[in-house]
């Protein structure tokens, strides 16, 4: 009789459900609503607020009026300003605080005084729609680099400062930092997100005691394809996006199965996932706790 348990953190992070909150009450009370791109990393949950009537659009000219809701991870800089122009639209910012913060301190460190002719260094990934953001407003002076390799082969001229995308794995960050910090002198603004970090680590403690791991979550979603590299370098892993992807010859002479899922996964899918791999096995035996 496999037990099922489930990440002591696990799907939709503070972020993600405040951006949520915001489109819901939005699109409850105006009728044109649109966002630019997928709010969130979630096909499913993309699908369902854009089922209450938002749209989304890749492009920023073909609004001419109404309400943008602003992603969670945030939109470069010109794009806003271009929105901010026309008094039509009305600008909800859902960019996650987080996010923010990371923008405020390369924009700050690009316009201060003592720190404007440095460069940025910034931890992520260079086509991830939050680093090529938070690169709008370092005003030109910012490099992306995503791994030591690339860090080995940076070359500079002047003192760095060096801020990370908020989903970045600690590890990585710490040793870019290092091998830097080897050739220059850095300053170091650690930008990146508890939230991530928190269930990348409840996700490894489950591993660890389980057969198997059910990674739920967009396979468009960074966190949740690192959530299920994590747990596979201890366990058994399968990374889907919705029940239907849910296999019953998975759950074949296994004891003990464990669920997390992305920071971007809402309730109602992880909530499918479980009732699905119950039905497997009827009397499984469900708990919260690892
Ligand atoms: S993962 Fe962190 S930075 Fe990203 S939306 Fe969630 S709380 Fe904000």
């Amino acid at each position: 009789m496999p037990k099922i348990k489930i990440a002591d953190k696990a799907g939709f992070c503070f972020g993600v459900r405040r951006a949520i909150d915001l489109a819901e009450k939005t699109v409850a009370k105006e009728q044109k609503v649109y966002t630019l791109g997928p709010i969130i990393h979630n096909p499913q949950e993309v699908q369902r607020i854009k089922n209450k009537g938002i749209e989304i659009l890749k492009d920023p000219k073909r609004i001419k009026s109404g309400s943008v809701i602003l992603r969670t991870h945030g939109i470069p800089l010109n794009i806003h300003k271009q929105l901010e122009e026309n008094i039509n639209i009305n600008i909800i910012d859902a960019t996650c605080p987080f996010v923010k913060r990371a923008q405020d301190i390369v924009k700050r460190l690009s316009t201060d005084k003592k720190s404007k002719d440095k460069i940025i260094i910034v931890v992520g990934e260079k086509v991830h729609p939050e680093v090529v953001a938070l690169v709008s407003y370092g005003n030109g002076n910012c490099v992306v680099i995503e791994n030591v390799k690339e860090a080995q082969d940076f070359k500079g001229n002047s003192d760095l400062s060096i801020v990370s995308q908020t989903t970045q794995a600690p590890k990585n960050f710490d040793n870019i930092v290092k091998t830097l910090k080897e050739r220059y002198k850095v300053k170091i603004f650690n930008t990146i997100c508890k939230a991530t970090f928190d269930r990348q680590k409840a996700a490894e403690k489950l591993a660890k005691n389980v057969n198997l791991m059910i990674v739920i979550g967009g396979k468009n979603s960074g966190n949740t394809t690192r959530l299920a590299q994590i747990c596979s370098d201890k366990t058994k892993t399968y990374h889907i996006e919705t029940v239907d992807d849910i296999k019953e010859r998975w759950f074949k002479n296994v004891n003990s199965i464990g669920l997390t899922a992305g920071a971007s996964t809402p309730d109602w899918i992880i909530k499918d996932v479980e009732r699905k791999v119950k039905e497997f096995d009827a009397k499984c035996y469900i708990s919260n706790k690892i």
